[in-house]
Parts: C-alpha cells; sequence; structure tokens
C-alpha cells in the first residue's frame, strides 16, 4: 500500500514536471500562489492576479508567506504544484515550526481551521503567519488541551481572526495562561464546543472527525486531548495533541477507524506503541518539537519504531515550517522528508508539565520499576500494592532509579526497590 502510494506520487509529480513548463499560467510555484491567494470566502484571486502576471513576480512575498519559520530561516522547497482534482477540493496542511509545541493551520476552499497555536513565545509567530496566509476568520480554532504549548499562540488568534467555533477539551484549569484564555473566550464572546468521539466538522472539501479523548477527567491533562483525524478525498491526517499510553489504549479499545497518511506525531514524539502506530499505518510522520528541547523529544523508542518501519520523517525542529497539500487523492510536500531519525536529549530534570518518565515506553513484562505516577512512588513489579492501584496512575518503567529520584520520585516502603 505504501510502496504503491509512493510510486504513485512520483508518477504525479514526474507528470507535472513535465506538464509544467508547456501549462498556461502555472509557474512551479502556482500551487502555492494559489493557496495564498485564495481569500476567505472561498474566491480565487489567483486567476486574475496570475493572468496580470502579478503573483509571478512576488516570489518575495510568497516565500515570507509560506514557509519561513520563527527564527526567520527559509525551509527548502522541494515540492512540486499538484493540479486541481476531479471531485474532491484541496487542502492544504502547514504544520508551523512553532518551537516546543504545536500549531497547525489547515486550509480547504477558502476555510479555515487552526489546531493548537503553540507556546507563548511563538504566539506573534502564529498570528502573522495567518495574516501572511491572508486568513482574515477562521471556521475552527481547535485547542487540544490546554498545557501553554498549545494554548499559549492560540489566545493570539482569538483575538486576531473572528472564529466559527472554538473546539476544546472539556476541563479546566488553574494555570495562568489558562486565566488569558478565560479572559480572551469572554471579551470574544466565545462558547467553547466540546466534542466527542465521532464528531464531524465539515471544512470546505475537507472532514474534520472527532477520535479523542473518549473520556474526560484523567490525572494527566495530555490524556484529554481532543484528536481529529482530516479527511479529504482519500488522504487522511492525525491529530492526537498530546495524547499518551492511556489515550493511544482506549482510542484502540474503541474500534475507532485511525488509520492516516500522515501521523502527527502524539506529544511531540514522545510515547507511542507500536500497536497504535500499526492501527494508523502512515505513509508519513510529522514531528513538531523544539530543536534541543529539555524534555528529550523525540523519544528513542518512538523515533526507532518509524525507523524500524521507514517510515519517512519531517520534523519542525530540523526543517521548519512543513507545507503539505492534499488534491484528495495524492498528497505533495513542499519539502523532502529529513529522515532525521535521531532522538533528543533530556536535559530537564523533572519538568512539572510534561514530566518524562512518566511516559516510559516500557510494558509490564520488560520493565524494571512500576511507578505510581500519583503518588510518585517505585514499586517493584512484585509488589502487592499494585493490586489497588488505578491503572491511569500507571506506568512501567526501564531504567535506573536514580533518574527517578532525581524526578521526584520514592521508594515504595513495602516492596523496597
Ligand atoms: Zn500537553
Ligand atoms: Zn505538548
Amino acid at each position: 500500500m505504501k510502496k504503491w502510494k509512493n510510486l504513485l506520487a512520483g508518477l504525479v509529480v514526474l507528470a507535472l514536471l513535465l506538464a509544467g513548463c508547456s501549462s498556461v499560467g502555472q509557474t512551479a510555484d502556482g500551487s502555492h500562489a494559489a493557496g495564498n491567494e485564495q481569500t476567505a470566502d472561498g474566491s480565487y484571486a489567483a486567476g486574475n492576479e496570475q493572468a496580470t502576471g502579478v503573483s509571478q513576480a512576488t516570489d518575495g512575498e510568497q516565500a515570507a508567506g509560506s514557509g519561513q519559520a520563527a527564527d526567520g530561516s527559509q525551509p527548502e522547497v522541494g515540492g512540486q504544484p499538484i493540479g486541481e482534482a476531479e471531485g474532491s477540493g484541496r487542502l492544504n496542511v502547514h504544520y508551523l515550526d512553532v518551537g516546543q509545541g504545536n500549531a497547525a493551520l489547515l486550509e480547504s476552499e477558502g476555510h479555515y481551521m487552526l489546531i493548537d497555536g503553540g507556546n507563548r513565545k511563538a504566539s506573534s509567530f502564529v498570528v502573522s503567519y495567518l495574516k501572511r496566509q491572508n486568513v482574515e476568520s477562521l471556521d475552527y480554532i481547535l485547542i487540544s488541551h490546554f498545557d501553554e504549548d498549545h494554548l499559549a499562540g492560540a489566545i493570539g488568534a482569538l483575538y486576531q481572526f473572528p472564529a466559527g467555533k472554538v473546539i476544546t477539551a472539556d476541563y479546566e484549569t488553574d494555570s495562568s495562561i489558562y486565566k488569558s484564555y478565560q479572559d480572551a473566550m469572554e471579551k470574544q464572546g466565545y462558547e467553547e464546543t466540546h466534542p466527542s468521539q465521532g464528531d464531524v466538522f465539515s471544512l470546505g472539501s475537507a472532514s474534520v472527525r472527532v477520535i479523542s479523548p473518549i473520556s474526560y477527567g484523567h490525572e494527566d491533562e495530555n490524556e484529554d486531548s481532543v484528536g481529529v483525524i482530516v479527511e479529504n478525498g482519500d488522504n487522511r491526517f492525525f491529530f492526537g495533541g498530546d495524547m499518551g499510553k492511556t489515550g493511544e489504549k482506549q482510542v484502540m479499545e474503541s474500534g475507532a477507524d485511525i488509520a492516516a497518511d500522515v501521523f502527527l506525531l502524539n506529544h511531540h514524539g514522545s510515547y507511542l506503541s507500536s500497536r497504535f502506530l500499526e492501527q494508523i499505518s502512515p505513509s508519513y510522520a510529522v514531528i513538531s518539537c523544539g530543536d534541543g528541547n529539555s524534555y528529550g523529544h523525540p523519544r528513542q523508542d518512538t523515533i526507532k519504531l518509524l525507523e524500524d518501519d521507514g517510515i519517512p520523517v519531517f520534523r519542525t525542529d530540523k526543517q521548519g515550517t512543513i507545507i503539505l497539500h492534499s488534491d484528495g487523492k495524492t498528497i505533495s510536500w513542499e519539502q523532502e522528508p529529513c529522515n532525521d531519525y535521531t532522538p533528543g536529549t533530556r536535559t530537564a530534570s523533572g519538568d512539572k508539565e510534561e514530566p518524562y518518565v512518566e511516559e516510559n515506553n516500557s510494558d509490564a513484562e520488560h520493565c524494571d520499576y512500576v511507578l505510581n505516577t500519583h503518588t510518585k512512588k517505585i514499586h517493584l513489579p512484585s509488589c502487592s500494592s499494585l493490586k489497588g492501584m488505578k491503572e491511569d496512575n500507571k506506568a512501567y518503567y526501564k531504567g535506573s532509579k536514580d533518574e527517578l529520584i532525581d524526578n521526584g520520585y520514592e521508594a515504595c516502603g513495602n516492596c523496597k526497590p
């Protein structure tokens, strides 16, 4: 299936290369121009501008609008435009380089959706990026959960762009960034929409299907992440926020169809089970994380799963903003995958928002210790107190006890690990 898709994509690119020179008004960056010039009401300005030759002359603006990273560097542009599809329309997906965090802009037929907004530092970048894309309003702002690296940048968008619906996880928190968010919601007069699995929102020719969470109220708010699969014709794109082990498990148990062509890794390339990856069975993976982030994202065992499966990988920390175009049949990218399977290096000692040890990817049979992530106790796998422990609080850990103690864990007094 993957090979077939790649071959087809190759043929399409080849056909476009051959056709590119002779087609009237379409330059190598024609697809770009169409994307950029498309207005929020769905009308196309590109045709007129191309006829007058104006848009071809605005390469500078185009480059600035389409791929500039937060640090101002330009990404490589290796993609090719795709032709107008018959039947289904186009969907453009921008995985924004917001450093350590997530933010994606989706556009289909003049309809826009922002999925997460990145961290505080990325906020003005996200707003200016959307403006350069000629976004005037957003059909949806989806905030997967209220951690700062997803929420902060979305607050600017709440103030700057009228939004049709603000879709969020159904919980409240007491962080200062959440208070700012509440202020923004109140000032703009928005009500939150809390989706359930199976809900579908339409976005131009695409549809957005909710896959998670199965339930709210997890101890770890990451597990409450609203996850969606965006479908455009035959192409599917997975966005799972910071879903972790519990979320994965619940989604798999729900029996939802989570197959997708492009998998934005959950939680910046943190926990991933091979079973979950198998069910998604992606042709491409995208990792959104900060260069040299202190959390050690992407994790070694996670990135190894991708490498072992030979899944091409794009990374915002290595490549800046990543852009793709779907015509409902094929997906074309504006750059080549970096296929950099180097894991991150964890340098933070104990971080409250995203503690590393709680995400250890080990399982019951192969772990050295069983952790209670709630009480921060380290247990031997044979400890009798494990029987009463809530599944949600349980984490299987392979590695050194010292590292756990560095992260605020204590040995259980019963089993004395
Ligand atoms: Zn999170
Ligand atoms: Zn996050």
